[in-house]
């Protein structure tokens, strides 16, 4: 009997098992969560803020719009968040403000492809009303979830100028006692010795009442802007 036993369990044990034809499953991201990029790539920085989880912005947006340029961009310019247009494109700075902002550059004879452009909060936040999605400021969990994306791209570009656009930018960079109004236009040291300044951002020139105000605002704008003037955009 225990032979016969032994016997049994032997032929039970050279069957052939069934090969899985299912794939290994991806890595589900839970909610408060960010897939761990595979290295300090920008290419691997971008895919894994595909896939952020860390805050509730990511859910009604349409996709994360991360930042884009060269990797060894001696400027790194930063906004608040994406609007309407980027967050349907994926790309930092295509819509209205941005334009005004590519019009300012050219006219100080900048080029933006020169410049790595991103946002400090890397998912569009909306309110709907009726057709329109309306712009809605990030909260301050929101933005600091969003501050892991904008410390790696920052370690990985290790840029010698930061330039933030707004307020947002401006308190995530120099933190939450800056004021943009008494502040802007003034070049600062950040802790790693890297020069930055802020101005507005350029929604907020947009957002002026009147043509003076507006043509004011761009003006402040421009010269603001024209701190860059004095800065070698190329690595050697
Ligand atoms: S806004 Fe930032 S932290 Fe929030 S889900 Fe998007 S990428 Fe992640």
């Amino acid at each position: 009997m225990p032979l016969a036993a032994k016997k049994g369990k032997k032929k039970a044990a050279t069957k052939t098992p069934k090969k899985s034809a299912k794939k290994p499953r991806e890595r589900i991201v839970r909610a408060g969560e960010a897939p761990e990029p595979e290295d300090d790539s920008l290419a691997a920085l971008r895919a894994a803020a595909a896939g952020c989880r860390r805050c509730p912005l990511w859910k009604p947006a349409t996709q994360t719009v991360f930042g884009e340029g060269p990797e060894d961009a001696r400027v790194l310019v930063v906004g608040e968040q994406p609007g309407d247009a980027e967050d349907l494109s994926g790309r930092p700075f295509v819509g209205p403000a941005g334009k005004l902002f590519d019009r300012a550059l050219e006219e100080l004879g900048l080029d933006r492809s020169r410049f790595y452009v991103t946002n400090a909060v890397k998912h569009f936040k909306f309110e709907r009303r009726g057709k329109f999605r309306m712009h809605r400021s990030p909260d301050p969990s929101e933005r600091a979830a969003c501050r892991i994306w904008l410390d790696r791209e920052l370690e990985t570009i290790r840029p010698d100028v930061v330039v933030c656009l707004g307020a947002i930018a401006a308190k995530a960079v120099f933190g939450g006692k800056f004021r943009l109004m008494e502040d802007r236009g003034l070049w600062r040291k950040l802790a790693d010795g890297t020069r930055a300044f802020a101005t507005v951002h350029p929604s907020y020139v947009l957002r002026q009442r009147d043509d003076d105000s507006r043509h004011e605002a761009y003006a402040n704008f421009v010269d603001d802007l024209s701190l860059l003037k004095r800065i070698r955009l190329t690595r050697k």
